[in-house]
């Protein structure tokens, strides 16, 4: 029988690249991922790998000393990190995000500044929009940028940044209605700042203050933060693109890798979680027979098998798309919409089979539990990708009588 989630068409760089990853994940990520995710451990020897293997520069072109490979390679690397570990994959998820930001909006200094030190891992990003009073409306962020002079002050609290304390590199949206006349819708009116900071926590640069890391229920290891702007002065080259105004919809085109990227992740857990509840489930006896031999186990492997399969060909879609120079949010809502709810459903199940031994920290499955919610949040939650999917086929399929 063919394992699951297969993709056909891959070049042969893609599955040497992919085999590569695999290996590692196997002997490198999953051994230790359930003792360092209980510690809440940043995982330092399994990022100085991933730095070793290049992956941090994967999607860099070559001319700033990346791979240059495509959102594709990147997807189904992070499927097989999420595999092994999701918090690993939210590593090099934000760092992603913002080497893509400055490669297709970023000035030639800015690129020529940034990302050869970005491919190497020696700078790394992180990316913030959210606030403590908003997350899904971005339009309604009270950040502020005022312009003096040659340099930007910036205000305001954003929360929720991962990676905010180990990055250096913060691509972080506020307002700043400068240049723009009174009235300007506020998508017109945000700006994205690349302030580089001291990776760590308390005051990281005159101004900037991470204020440490906030305890989560899951997706531990990795750290998420707040962060306090109090007249933090940004020079004005250092504006996204070197215009402001643009910030909205630089991010927005930030997050539809994101968006790729979550489903990825959600394809990865649920396939761990799959191959967990089938491995048990022909361990464990109950009434004379193995569990799985039970029609009803059997049942929930094949919902879950094919779940996993639905999940890896619609985010593999949605890369390709992308790729493709085609816009793609369509495609990258659905493809996380479905991965992540069917990853909590393929992860539940699992945790089904393994009957109480799932509530137990010993097993695997428990950790995956308090994963899988994270995705259903993150990049947007579902009713915001349902709300981009309704928009687009309301486009598509605008009536015409
Ligand atoms: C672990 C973690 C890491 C994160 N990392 C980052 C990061 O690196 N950078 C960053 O900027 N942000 C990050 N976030 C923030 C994340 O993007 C937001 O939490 C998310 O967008 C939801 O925003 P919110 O929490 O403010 O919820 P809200 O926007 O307050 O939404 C609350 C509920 O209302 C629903 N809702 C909101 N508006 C509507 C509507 N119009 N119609 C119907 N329902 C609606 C939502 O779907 C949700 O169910 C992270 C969050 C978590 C939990």
């Amino acid at each position: 029988m063919a394992r699951l989630a297969q993709t056909a068409g891959l070049t042969d760089v893609q599955q040497e690249i992919l085999a590569t990853v695999r290996d590692f994940v196997d002997k490198e990520i999953i051994p230790v991922a359930t003792e360092l995710e209980h510690r809440d451990e940043y995982p330092q020897q399994i990022v100085d790998g991933l730095k070793e293997l290049g992956l941090f520069g994967l999607m860099i072109p070559e001319e700033y000393g990346g791979l240059g490979e495509s959102l594709l390679t990147y997807a189904l690397c992070v499927e097989e990190i999420a595999r092994g570990w999701m918090s690993v994959s939210g590593i090099i998820n934000t760092h992603f995000i913002v080497a893509y930001m400055l490669k297709q909006h970023g000035t030639q200094e800015q690129k020529d500044h940034f990302l050869p030190r970005m491919a190497a891992g020696d700078i790394r990003g992180a990316f913030s929009m959210s606030e403590p009073g908003l997350g899904s409306d971005v339009s309604a962020i009270t950040s502020k940028a005022v312009k003096d002079g040659d340099e930007y002050v910036l205000n305001g609290q954003k929360m929720w940044l991962t990676n905010g304390g180990t990055s250096s590199l913060v691509a972080v949206l506020v307002r700043s209605d400068e240049g723009h006349p009174e009235g300007t819708a506020p998508h017109k009116s945000m700006t994205t700042f690349l302030v580089e900071k001291e990776p760590g926590f308390g005051e990281v640069r005159p101004g900037l203050t991470i204020p440490g890391k906030i305890d989560k229920m899951g997706y531990k290891g990795v750290d998420t933060t707040e962060l306090i702007m109090d007249d933090l002065r940004i020079p004005a080259d250092r504006v996204l693109g070197g215009v402001t105004g643009r910030g909205f919809y630089q991010m927005m085109d930030g997050v539809e890798v994101g968006r790729v990227n979550v489903a990825a992740r959600g394809c990865g857990v649920a396939q761990r979680a799959f191959e967990l509840g089938v491995q048990y489930a022909q361990q464990r006896h109950t009434f004379g027979k193995p569990i799985a031999q039970h029609q009803a186990i059997q049942f929930k492997l094949a919902e879950m098998a094919t779940k996993v399969e639905a999940a890896h060909a619609m985010m593999v879609n949605a890369a390709r798309k992308k790729d493709s120079g085609e816009r793609n949010d369509l495609e990258a809502g659905m493809a996380k919409y479905l991965a992540s709810e069917y990853c909590k459903e393929v992860v539940e199940d699992a945790f089904r089979i393994h009957g109480g031994y799932g509530f137990s920290k010993e097993y695997e499955i428990e950790r995956l539990y308090r994963e899988a919610p994270m995705l259903l949040i993150g990049e947007g939650t579902a009713e915001i990708q349902k709300m981009i999917i309704g928009r687009r086929l309301l486009e598509e399929y605008r009536f015409q009588g």
